[in-house]
């Protein structure tokens, strides 16, 4: 996808680039692209598949629900996916991107200074530690190709205020729906919607998961990950 053809499909997106955000684009694409030449971040290695694969996929969030205000944690960001694109999207949306890998951490301390935006906040940090501390603080949690359902669901939701959405990026995940039914139950939480597409070019399948927050999390959750990984 050329920056371009990502223009436009954001359109269809009902997403309207200003010249600035744009050239924030340009710039993360290029910073990327020869970051990732001699630090492995990514194996999407092309400025296409940038666009397509990293921009692109992280603005199809927008399908499921609105994050155009509000405060937002990005669990396990990488190289800001989908967190630093809703960033450059959304100014008056204030982007939290936590991951525990430090090379990601210097990355996208960086590259916040080439692009010069103000809404975003970098912690290098364990998702369950971090949303051990900060408890009822967001109105949306987001998370790309991290973990699996049911671990997401207990690394998220304690940060969630009640009413509000963690959203889970996946492709096919029919088996982890299945397999997220006791954490959902126990982090008193619900699947409201879920969407499947395939992205542009024949890039891959997606499907979108929605869950509200009914209720306060139980204090006992996030436990340590040696633990989530084992099971409610
Ligand atoms: N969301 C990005 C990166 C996916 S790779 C994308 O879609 O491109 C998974 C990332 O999650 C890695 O950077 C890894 O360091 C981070 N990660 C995995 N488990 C984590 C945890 N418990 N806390 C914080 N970061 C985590």
């Amino acid at each position: 996808m050329t920056e371009q053809e990502f223009i436009e499909e954001l359109q269809k997106l009902n997403i309207t680039l200003t010249q600035t955000q744009i050239n924030q684009f340009h710039i993360y694409a290029d910073f990327l692209q020869k970051y990732n030449e001699h630090t492995n971040l990514t194996a999407i290695k092309t400025l296409e598949d940038i666009y397509l694969k990293h921009f692109y996929d992280s603005l199809t969030l927008t399908k499921i629900i609105n994050l155009d205000q509000g405060k937002l944690l990005d669990i396990g960001t990488g190289a800001g996916f989908p967190g630093l694109v809703l960033a450059i999207t959304y100014p008056k949306l204030q982007v939290t991107l936590v991951d525990s890998n430090n090379k990601k951490i210097t990355f996208l301390k960086e590259c916040l200074k080439l692009l010069k935006i103000a809404n975003v906040n970098i912690i290098s940090d364990r998702a369950e530690n971090y949303t051990r501390t900060h408890r009822e603080e967001y109105d949306y949690v987001t998370s790309r190709a991290v973990a699996q359902l049911r671990i997401l669901i207990e690394l998220g939701i304690p940060s969630l205020k009640i009413n509000q959405y963690l959203i889970a990026m996946k492709s096919h995940s029919e088996d982890e729906v299945a397999d997220s039914q006791i954490a959902l139950q126990k982090l008193n939480c619900q699947i409201v919607d879920q969407i499947n597409f395939d992205l542009p070019n024949n890039a891959g399948y997606r499907t979108l998961i929605k869950i509200i927050k009914n209720q306060e999390t139980p204090s006992i959750y996030p436990r340590t990950y040696d633990k989530i990984k084992k099971k409610i």
